[in-house]
């Protein structure tokens, strides 16, 4: 995975000629770029491929290959991962969500909402505001920054600095952000691709998976 800084530069530019705006300008331009962004479901989707938000290909745990990004209308975010690949004379049909093992998955709110709600958080606006500018509630918005602070803590740990106290992490990572000109947002999701997420919010996800992928067996 290239530097942050590095793959964001051609992104921004990219996307700049189809939405017409900058995202690393401050918090107001990133929120209106993903606001957006979010008014095309298709554009969003290659978006959050493109940053590496979203994984760009998923392999089908059935049959081992790989499945296709395809669009299913009645699904949460529009596209689903679909295996249609033949097994033994009769066809695949698993299908995976396009949020599965990210930062998005096992979450009920939109795609759009939750990457407004992480950056109005890494900008420091207070929960309650950043709830009503997401139309959600504030003890969604206050466990969100519970995870990114989870992320943060599992980065710093990783890196091998000690990480000091618990509600100081945050803060830190948002000075020392500031100090190198990165958005802060970006950044962020930079660390998301290099430590995985949370694992409480993980093992949450992994069991409701194994659920439902029972659920499917039965009724196959
Ligand atoms: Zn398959």
């Amino acid at each position: 995975m290239a530097p942050v800084g590095h793959d964001l530069r051609n992104l921004e530019e990219d996307y700049n000629g189809i939405v017409g705006r900058n995202f690393s300008r401050g918090r107001k331009a990133c929120t209106d770029f993903l606001r957006a962004l979010s008014a095309d479901g298709d554009l969003m989707i290659r978006f959050l491929m493109e940053s590496g938000l979203l994984k760009d290909r998923a392999v089908c745990r059935s049959c081992g290959r790989d499945m296709t990004l395809s669009k299913k209308a009645a699904s949460t975010d529009g596209f689903i991962w679909y295996c249609g690949k033949r097994n033994q004379g009769r066809k695949c049909h698993k299908s995976v969500s396009v949020r599965d093992d990210t930062w998005f998955s096992n979450s009920r709110l939109s795609l759009a909402q939750i990457l407004l709600l992480t950056c109005e958080l890494l900008y420091e606006v207070p929960a309650g505001v950043v709830a009503e500018r997401c139309a959600t509630n504030k003890n969604t918005v206050t466990n969100w920054y519970a995870y990114i602070e989870q992320t943060l803590q599992e980065y710093l740990k990783k890196i091998k600095q000690s990480p000091s106290v618990r509600t100081d992490t945050f803060q830190q990572f948002i000075y020392a952000v500031k100090m190198t000109g990165v958005n802060p947002f970006f950044k962020f999701f930079d660390i998301v691709r290099r430590v995985g997420r949370p694992s409480s919010k993980h093992n949450l996800h992994n069991k409701q998976m194994a659920r439902e992928r029972s659920k499917r067996e039965k009724t196959n």
